[in-house]
């Protein structure tokens, strides 16, 4: 039996892409081997990865002048990786810090240059993000930096920072292809797979141009944007099979009928679930209203003894991965594009089940 997985990465995938991945395994494209054993260079190969990015330019209305690159290393790679393309040690870099993956970002940033750090949520346990107004970019700053969809805390900006003129530069790992967003207001948008785009072991990079080439001396090359755009993201064999997989979800999004339909489909599904919690005087989420996540939902319930329970039975009940992250406890309900609204409904059902016996 198949379950509703709500886990936070590796996340649940497309039933149709996993059934169209199984079908074509042992034999892709008439070829008598699978894609993971094909060539990178090979013209099949070559085309499945000119296709991903097309589609993924179709459907996010990535602009001409940026470079779409499938790397490796995931999201935390990028940690390292950005401020390595992206200043010198004179650079001054502005980090908006709203948990725990901007926090990672930021210690990763001050090995390499000054790093001011623009907003801290602290205050509120990062429960919140700062009022847009309250903002103030260093004059000169080589980026602004920060995370629109905190993963674990479920916190999502509602807006785009303004970064004053400097490349905004934005961990979308987690929600990226949730909703539409305007590429163009970004110098750079990175991405592991594992959450919105497919398996992981592959990191997804959309930069301008004009900020690529600068890379300090020392920077590996498989993380030299510009390096890696010249060889079409192939300076080394790549994660052919994720990109593969990344492709097959991308059509799948273009099947649903692309982002705008997608993201309403998500803001339903999110809207959903926070009714349910609000109105239920038993759960409740711990992230202020206006910036509550549509893919990453954490919950409590007002006794924490009562929170293995809630998983142990919600797994029982083909409801997988409610634990919330091991940092925050309580419950955390992941969905992702992939998670139908059926898995949404049933989580709902049990959650009202679940109170009536222990509330
Ligand atoms: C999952 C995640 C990461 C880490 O990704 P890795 O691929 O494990 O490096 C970084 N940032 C955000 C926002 C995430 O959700």
């Amino acid at each position: 039996m198949r379950l509703f997985n709500f886990a936070a990465g590796p996340a649940t995938l497309p039933l149709e892409v996993l059934e169209q991945a199984k079908n074509e395994l042992l034999d892709w494209q008439g070829s008598g081997m699978s894609v993971m054993e094909v060539s990178h260079r090979s013209k099949a190969f070559v085309a499945v990865a000119e296709r991903a990015e097309s589609d993924l330019r179709e459907l996010m209305g990535i602009p001409a002048q940026n470079k779409v690159l499938f790397l490796q290393g995931g999201a935390t790679g990028q940690f390292t990786a950005i401020p390595q393309n992206l200043t010198t040690s004179e650079s001054v870099v502005d980090y908006i810090n709203t948990g725990t993956w901007s926090k990672k970002a930021i210690v990763e940033a001050k090995r390499f240059c000054k790093v001011n750090v623009l907003a801290d949520e602290a205050a509120s346990n990062y429960s919140t993000v700062p009022v847009a107004s309250s903002l103030k970019p260093t004059p000169g700053a080589a980026y602004v930096h920060y995370t629109p969809n905190e993963t674990i805390g479920g916190v999502e900006f509602p807006y785009v920072p303004d970064s004053g003129g400097a490349p905004l530069v934005a961990d979308m790992s987690s929600t990226i292809l949730s909703r539409p967003i305007d590429v163009s207001r970004f110098g750079l948008i990175y991405a592991g797979a594992q959450k919105n785009i497919g398996p992981s072991g592959l990191v997804v990079v959309i930069v301008r141009e004009d900020l690529i080439g600068k890379a300090r001396p020392g920077t590996p090359p498989i993380w030299d944007y510009a390096a890696m755009a010249k060889e079409g993201s192939m300076l080394n064999t790549p994660p052919t099979f994720g990109i593969y997989m990344a492709g097959l979800v991308f059509a799948w999004l273009k099947r649903q009928g692309g982002i705008e339909v997608i993201g309403e489909r998500n803001r339903v599904k999110a809207e959903k679930l926070y009714a349910a919690i609000d109105g239920s005087g038993f759960y409740r989420s711990p992230v202020a209203r206006e910036c509550r996540s549509w893919m990453n939902v954490p919950f409590t319930v007002p006794n924490t003894d009562l929170e293995k329970v809630f998983c142990a039975e919600a797994g029982k009940v083909g409801l997988a991965n409610l634990e919330g992250h091991r940092s925050v406890g309580g419950m955390r309900a992941s969905i992702y594009n992939a998670m139908p609204i059926e898995g949404v409904d049933a989580l709902i059902a049990f959650m009202g089940e679940f109170q009536r016996r222990h509330g």
